[in-house]
């Protein structure tokens, strides 16, 4: 019930442009269940054995998306059947999911992860690391993945002003490099991060709840 509710009024709250990963992980697959009952259809989830089992006993009409930091040994694991991965930050990581993409018969989508947030703990590339990378990613090596757009996540702050400064560097990112998708906005933030410009949040404890 409850996860029907909030997740209709997050929905209905969205721009049309504005696509809806839900963030299931560390969730049950019911409350999952009830999500899908309720119309949604895309899940984010940040451990690939998780994932896998998910997928493994849910709908096959849900697109898998994946947020979290992914070792280059559990690749394998996800891209028979991942969406999107959201989570690219490092060249070397990008080059693994190619090779396992192509030895899979797959083009697979992924999101460079920019760092734009102030602590040091949060993943990504810099921003002037990025065109770099979009060079790079021409060559042979990455025919198995498809740039499609920047993730990044802000600082965890009561500062909105800093937070929106931040969805800006992204914003300005995401458009220099003509991409399809800008990743940004979680529970706290997905209101401004559309402001900024944001075509895709991932929202979890807003629909789920808090997580153990
Ligand atoms: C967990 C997570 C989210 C969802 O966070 P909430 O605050 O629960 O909405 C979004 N993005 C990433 C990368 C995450 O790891």
């Amino acid at each position: 019930m409850r996860v029907t509710e909030n997740l209709l009024k997050i929905k209905d709250s969205l721009p049309e442009n504005v696509t809806l990963v839900a963030v299931s992980k560390f969730h049950p697959s019911k409350d999952i269940e009830q999500a899908y009952q309720a119309g949604q259809r895309i899940f984010g989830e940040s451990r690939p054995q998780e994932m896998l089992q998910k997928y493994q006993s849910l709908p096959k009409d849900i697109e898998w998306h994946f947020i979290g930091h992914l070792q280059t040994n559990k690749i394998k694991m996800i891209v028979p059947f991942v969406s999107l991965i959201h989570s690219v930050d490092s060249l070397r990581l990008a080059q693994a999911i190619s090779e396992a993409a192509i030895k899979e018969g797959r083009v697979v989508d992924v999101l460079l992860e920019v760092h734009v947030a102030k602590e040091q703990t949060k993943q990504g590339f810099t921003p002037e690391q990025v065109d770099e990378v979009v060079a790079q990613s021409l060559s042979s090596e990455y025919n198995g993945i498809n740039i499609v757009g920047v993730m990044g996540m802000a600082t965890f702050t009561d500062d909105m002003n800093q937070v929106e400064s931040e969805f800006k560097k992204l914003a300005a990112i995401y458009h220099k490099h003509n991409f399809r998708v800008l990743s940004m906005g979680m529970s706290d933030d997905y209101p401004l991060a559309i402001s900024c410009g944001s075509n895709m949040v991932r929202v979890g404890s807003s629909i789920f709840g808090n997580r153990n």
